[in-house]
């Protein structure tokens, strides 16, 4: 019974994905979901990628937490149209949330929409929300196992981002073994190294984001 019940969530959440999608395809503006655990530094690499892009490609940004709009003044700050989204305690967004977000951005042809999502390997994975790409972000910190633990995620993302490189010499983090695990869970998915405090691969980050273009708005 209880699988029937999470299976009928899902297929709705499916419906309202789609839903996401016949609104910003039209418009050709591709879209990004970002999914990492709590405090892998997904605003700071919204917040670079605003910068680094700059007037040539605005980036709006749907911002998912379960409470406060910290994320939403950071990202307000850099001059990009952001929403919030509290999720009231909950662990994921789900597309009818995403759905209503748009109500509040004037999307234009081009934008790019960046989703940040709450902060959690597990959950955001089973919801779709009408993205074009996933991007997987794990810090340094967290541990070279997080592939191998929360396989579902990397099997999914189109983009691994391992971030906080420069904490490298202070964590026991091996490089060469996440990169290992990664590559077994999903063959040749890109995987970029990036410090947003020394501005190390982020760049790449920019290049990868300017890169989606409207016909990427196709999954
Ligand atoms: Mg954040
Ligand atoms: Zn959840």
């Amino acid at each position: 019974m209880e699988i029937r019940v999470v299976e009928k969530v899902l297929k709705v959440n499916d419906e309202l994905a789609q839903a996401v999608r016949d609104r910003l395809r039209p418009l050709g503006v591709a879209t990004v979901n970002m999914i990492s655990a709590p405090g892998s530094g997904k605003t700071t690499l919204i917040e670079r990628a605003v910068e680094a892009l700059g007037a040539a490609r605005r980036i709006q940004v749907i911002e998912g937490d379960p409470d406060t709009t910290l994320d939403a003044e950071r990202i307000a700050a850099t001059g990009a149209p952001v929403v919030q989204i509290n999720t009231a305690g909950g662990c994921h967004l789900e597309a009818n949330l995403v759905l209503r977000a748009l109500e509040q951005l004037d999307l234009a042809p081009g934008d790019l929409l960046v989703i940040e999502n709450v902060g959690n390997l597990v959950c955001p994975v089973s919801f779709d929300l009408g993205e074009d790409k996933r991007v997987a972000v794990v810090s340094v910190t967290e541990g070279h196992d997080k592939p191998a633990k929360y396989p579902k995620l990397f099997r999914c993302a189109d983009l691994v981002v391992l971030n906080k490189i420069d904490l490298l010499p202070h964590v026991d983090f091996d490089v060469a073994r996440f990169r290992e695990y990664v590559e077994k869970l999903q063959p040749g998915v890109p995987v970029l190294d990036v410090s947003c405090r020394t501005g190390e691969g982020v760049d790449a980050w920019a290049d990868w984001l300017r890169a989606l273009g409207p016909a990427d708005a196709v999954r």
